[in-house]
């Protein structure tokens, strides 16, 4: 991909400009390399996907560029294949600059914006236009179904390159539709952690009290808590696989005990951390920790259990983990990277953006990590039969997640002949 970026915008003067201004070493070696070939990855899909505009630039055949600013519902930009895009041309002021410049150049430059997550993709194709005379069927895929406007034409684009730029300089900035959804989950929040702080006495008659002392929006629907002692002195070791049985206060005033995983790297002795996703559809254990829980909020616990332990020799290991249950298995790579031992961390999930620890565990295991959307067009699930033939023989494996990918774990195992005393599973369910 930036290779062929490379070729597209470092021309000679780009390449004069660069030599000029002491940074064309630091950019030399993009242009080096294997040919490639330009393919959208699931990251470019997702984020195509969840854009209401962008920008696009255009050539007039006096040499004059122009900018457009196209929007739309969100995801009006369709991915069609894995280098094709296309969105439908809706009636506007009849300038037809944009449409009359393709006409004559099909290059096309377009810019796409993510305000609040500071993201920016930069994209180079060619674009044709059709029309539903012509082609009825690709014009109705560019269609977006709550969106009446009229479509006058559909834009193709043959994807030539992309590059995804630094967020140094962009400002997050928020549509009213973004600010309205956190102004009103904010408000609502507030109400309930008043009534919450009205009462706020240790939650639980465990030995083990622990204050929460942290707390981290890692995706939409998860939370970290971080967990400490009182006085901040060290807590109890744990091994990888723990989890905690956190007492929880409903909103009615009963205390339930729900379980979490520690994801921390079992070495830590200073904190504990939790990850909770909120379950829109539970009994309200997770819900009650995300409205109530606050930094100060004092539980008394029992000791950390584990029964889901890790091996302690140099066997492979094989991590699989489904949404949340990246928990656990955070902390078992953590623990096989320190001893050296070899592992794959295979996780699953429905975007990038719905991950919890994706980027961590980017940073912490590149060689190891494997990942999967499962609900971004052109994602893929975990191919779970073919990863454990994969592995060597005297691996052992780490399945934590939903009960479908359970089921499918032991399905595999049993048609492989891996003994089960090979795979360990823990469901959350
Ligand atoms: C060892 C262990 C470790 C865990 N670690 C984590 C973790 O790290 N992070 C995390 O977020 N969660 C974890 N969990 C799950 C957690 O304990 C809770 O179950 C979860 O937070 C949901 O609690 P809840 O009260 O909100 O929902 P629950 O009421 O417990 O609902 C959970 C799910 O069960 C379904 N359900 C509930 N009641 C019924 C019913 N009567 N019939 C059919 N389906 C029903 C719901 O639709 C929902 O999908 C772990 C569980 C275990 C056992």
């Amino acid at each position: 991909m930036a290779r062929a970026f490379a070729k597209i915008a470092f021309t000679p003067r780009v390449q004069a400009a660069q030599a000029r201004m002491g940074s064309r070493d630091a950019y030399r070696s993009t242009e080096l390399g294997d040919a490639e070939t330009v393919e959208l990855s699931p990251v470019e899909i997702e984020f195509i996907g969840a854009r209401d505009s962008f920008y696009q630039g255009t050539v007039g055949e006096n040499g004059w560029p122009y900018v457009q600013h196209r929007g739309g519902p969100m995801g009006f930009l369709k991915v069609l294949g894995p280098r094709t895009i296309g969105y439908a041309d809706f009636s506007g002021n009849r300038q037809y600059i944009s449409v009359g410049n393709i006409d004559g150049d099909d290059r096309v430059s377009l810019f796409l914006m993510d305000y609040p997550a500071q993201r920016r993709l930069k994209i180079w194709g060619r674009a044709r236009l059709i029309d539903e005379d012509t082609e009825p069927a690709l014009v109705a895929r560019l269609e977006s179904p709550d969106y009446r406007a009229r479509v006058e034409r559909g834009v193709i684009i043959t994807v030539e390159a992309f590059d995804w730029n630094c967020p140094k300089y962009i400002t997050p900035r928020f549509t009213e539709r973004e600010v309205r959804g956190l102004v009103t989950g904010w408000q609502r929040e507030a109400e309930q952690r008043n009534t919450a702080a009205a009462s706020a006495e240790e939650i639980g008659r465990g030995a083990l009290k622990l204050v929460v002392a942290g707390i981290r929006q890692m995706t939409p629907r998860v939370r970290a808590y971080e967990l400490r002692a009182p006085d901040w002195t060290e807590l109890p070791p744990v091994t990888a696989g723990a989890h905690l049985a956190v007492p929880v206060r409903l909103p009615d005033g009963a205390v339930v005990t729900r379980q979490y995983s520690l994801a921390t790297h079992p070495h830590r002795r200073d904190r504990y951390e939790i990850a909770v996703l909120h379950e829109q559809s539970g009994r309200g254990g997770s819900a009650a920790i995300h409205l109530s829980w606050q930094i100060g909020t004092r539980l008394a616990v029992d000791h950390p259990a584990n029964q889901f332990p890790l091996h302690d020799d140099d066997r492979p290991a094989i991590l699989i983990a489904g949404g949340i249950g990246i928990t656990p298995i955070k902390a078992m790579g953590q623990v096989l990277k320190a001893r050296g031992n070899t592992f794959e961390l295979h996780y699953s999930g429905r975007s990038g953006a719905e991950m919890a620890y994706r980027d961590r565990l980017e940073v912490e295991f590149p060689g190891q990590l494997h990942l999967y959307f499962t609900r971004v067009p052109g994602g893929a699930r975990i191919d779970l039969h073919a990863v454990m033939r994969a592995a060597p023989a005297d691996a052992l494996f780490y399945v934590c997640g939903p009960r479908r990918l359970i089921e499918a774990a032991e399905s595999a195992a049993h048609e492989l002949a891996i003994s089960a005393g090979r795979v360990q599973y823990e469901s959350f369910e």
